[in-house]
């Protein structure tokens, strides 16, 4: 395990030699202490970064040859992929075989930017014409400079790599900021980038407190383009800093999705999306489709399946055999989603299954996946995040009731819809208001396709090619071509 920063291709304890604990979810032991950055630290990964793109050539590299570093960082991360994934587990809680996917997604990420770098090559212009025939005009794509990444704990390998991946095949220099619960990994892919040949600079990663190391970077001058992924209130702090510096930003925000299931659906189809949506990760996923609507028709079948379902759920340290469901991340994390839960039934909702720690576990962070009904329109337990294992579920009678309700959020991240009716799931997935819909399934993510919020839940998109763009600036080249007017 890895305990400093890595700033300018070297390993170094922080200025100030501070550090942090780093806490085992399912034992609550202390298993490591990491590196706490200093503001100093960070003026000094900037200032690294800075160097490699306005001086040592990061973004004159010809797109084939950055997309080199890239498959590098993906074979690393691929050859140690077993001992990565056990780091996930211990430092976040979840289920081994989801921190296994995890970090084979995170290989596929860069591997898939590295195609995009090569892409950068091939097309490396687009002219532009001009109704004006004195004139010639080209438009051309250059990276944006220094990328100041931060990210939450949830998935810490792959939100590394949604922004570390487009950003080097952009050209674009990073220095990142891992959650300060989750830094194991993240300081990995710094050790496997180092192995890759990443040149000094590139790729510089700091651990260490949201209020300290993360403010620095905000803050900082020398950096060009703000990343993020957490919450909203870290969000507007972050946009609110960039709009001092006009900073490039994109913000991946979190989300109160609806999963609406029309009564044509098949019920155990239903229920297995319906958990997936919400108890995968315990909850703690953005676009966890955390209010279920379900037509009248199916209403108390469907919830009667999804509650003999719930309670079969295995709970325990993710590192044990067949366990889908571990401790939450953190301490803070686990009372603030109790409390959520007390919160709700205090508004009037009923808890249908789970709603308290599950017994015979005396330590870890652990708490039942949870069913509430009859939560309040207006309570929190239906409009606000909970990001854990909780979901509410409430009927619905028609199509536009289903779409009114679901629409009804100051969030707009994911939206999923269950119907045998092609038609009319299509015209929902058209009403939603949200960056990403699901027809017939809850949760499916390609590292190919566009992912980000309408609303309150972010600003940009991260992936596909979207991803890339997020990176780069566009330059006009216009030249005077005509004698005539001389
Ligand atoms: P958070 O906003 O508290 O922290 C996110 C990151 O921001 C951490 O690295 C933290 O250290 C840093 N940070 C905190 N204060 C900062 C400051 N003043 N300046 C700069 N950086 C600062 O969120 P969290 O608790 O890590 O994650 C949970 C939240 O993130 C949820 O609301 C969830 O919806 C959201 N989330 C969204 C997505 C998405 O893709 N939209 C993905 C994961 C999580």
């Amino acid at each position: 395990m890895r305990s400093e920063l890595y700033i300018d291709g070297t390993w170094r304890p922080s200025s100030d030699g501070r550090t942090f604990d780093v806490v085992n979810p399912a034992t609550e032991e202390v298993i490591h202490r990491a590196a706490a950055a200093s503001a100093e630290d960070v003026d000094i990964a900037v200032k690294a970064a800075r160097r490699a793109f306005d001086k040592d050539g990061w973004p004159k590299l010809a797109g084939r040859k950055r997309a080199r570093y890239l498959r590098a960082i993906a074979d690393g991360i691929r050859a140690r992929q077993a001992e990565v994934a056990r780091l996930e587990v211990i430092d976040n809680g979840k289920p081994l075989p989801e921190a296994d996917w995890d970090i084979a997604d995170a290989a596929g990420c860069f591997d898939f930017y590295a195609g995009l770098a090569e892409q950068l090559d091939n097309n490396p212009e687009e002219p532009i014409a001009l109704a004006d025939a004195r004139f010639t005009s080209k438009a051309v794509k250059e990276p944006i400079g220094v990328a100041g990444a931060i990210i939450p704990w949830n998935y810490p390998l792959l939100m590394a790599a949604w922004k570390v991946a487009p950003a080097l095949a952009a050209g674009c220099t990073v220095v990142l900021k891992p959650a300060e619960v989750t830094s194991l990994t993240a300081l990995e892919l710094a050790a496997i980038a180092d192995e890759a040949g990443l040149p000094p600079g590139v790729l510089n990663i700091v651990t260490g407190a949201g209020s300290v190391a993360g403010q620095a970077i905000i803050d900082h001058k020398g950096v060009d383009k703000l990343a993020f992924t957490g919450s909203g209130p870290v969000g507007a702090k972050i946009m609110a800093a960039a709009a001092r510096d006009i900073k490039r930003v994109s913000l991946e925000l979190g989300g109160k999705s609806p999963f609406v299931v029309f009564d044509d659906a098949d019920i155990d189809d239903a229920v297995e999306w319906i958990m997936f949506g919400i108890f995968w990760n315990q909850g703690q996923v953005c676009s966890a489709t955390s209010r279920v609507l379900v037509q009248e028709g199916i209403y108390e079948r469907l919830l009667a399946r999804l509650v003999e379902e719930t309670k079969k759920i295995k709970i325990g340290d993710g590192l044990q055999e067949g366990v889908l469901l571990g401790p939450l991340v953190s301490r803070r994390q686990y009372e603030q989603v109790l409390a959520a839960i007390e919160a709700a039934k205090d508004a009037g909702a009923m808890v249908a299954c789970g709603g308290k720690r599950p017994e015979g576990f005396e330590k870890g962070y652990y708490l039942e996946p949870t069913v509430l009904t009859n939560a309040p329109l207006d309570s929190d337990a239906w409009r606000e995040e909970i990001f854990g294992p909780v979901l509410c579920i409430r009927p619905f009678a028609t199509e536009e009731e289903a779409i009114e309700l679901a629409n009804d959020s100051r969030f707009g991240l994911a939206a999923a819809v269950m119907s045998k009716d092609d038609l009319r799931a299509e015209r929902v997935a058209s009403a939603f208001r949200a960056g990403i819909v699901w027809i017939n399934c809850s949760q499916p993510t390609f590292t190919e396709a566009p992912w980000g919020g309408y609303k309150e839940s972010g600003l940009g998109r991260e992936l596909g090619r979207w991803g890339l763009e997020n990176y780069l600036e566009t330059k006009q080249i216009t030249k005077y071509v005509s004698e005539d007017s001389w």
